[in-house]
């Protein structure tokens, strides 16, 4: 079976961890000093469940409170991470302002979304608590996950459960 396509917007807060997540998942490795103002594409060919996906994921230079939601990335866009650190109260804030921006832009009541809490390595800087982070996917009906791009913790898994939500979405629209 040829690959499925499906791109993925990576999206959150300054400083969070956006690109070192992608770098991470697309290239194993961990890159300490990424330019925040770059924003770049990768493409990645991932497997799920015996299915190739050809995975192209934009890696956004990040949002904050003010922003106007970028309309190129309403379109064409099969799923999201939306991403914060867990040593960033801030940055916990943000996300739930970009996430009505996204679904108010998409004229939609259900994207799928994965919620990222990175950064679980610097757990002595940890302000937002894993069940903060929880209580939110659950509101947004999102998977949750926690992660550490430095030491490659669940990285992969946000791909792959995005993947699951994406298709599960295509098969049973009716439900959501
Ligand atoms: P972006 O602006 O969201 O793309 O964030 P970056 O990926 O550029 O990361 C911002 C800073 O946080 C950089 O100094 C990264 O090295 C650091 N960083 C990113 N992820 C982690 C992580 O999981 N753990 C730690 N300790 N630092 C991280
Ligand atoms: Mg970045």
């Amino acid at each position: 079976m040829p690959p499925k396509e499906r791109n993925i917007a990576m999206m959150g807060y300054r400083s969070v961890g956006k690109s070192s997540l992608s770098i991470q998942f697309v290239e194993g490795q961990f890159v300490d000093s990424y330019d925040p103002t770059i924003e770049n594409t990768f493409t990645k060919v991932t497997r799920v469940n015996s299915q190739d996906y050809s995975v192209k994921l934009i890696d956004t230079a990040g949002q904050d409170e003010y922003s106007i939601f970028p309309v190129q990335y309403s379109m064409d866009f099969h799923g999201y991470v939306l991403v914060y650190s867990i040593t960033s109260k801030k940055s916990f804030e943000v996300i739930q302002i970009i996430y009505e921006k996204l679904l108010d832009v998409m004229g939609k009541k259900y994207v799928p979304v994965v919620l990222v809490g990175n950064k679980t390595d610097l757990h002595q800087e940890r302000t937002v608590s894993t069940e903060e982070g929880k209580k939110l996917a659950e509101s947004w009906r999102a998977a949750f996950l926690e992660t550490s791009a430095k030491q490659n913790e669940s990285v992969g898994d946000i791909f792959h459960q995005l993947l699951i939500l994406i298709e599960n979405e295509n098969g049973n629209p009716q439900e959501k």
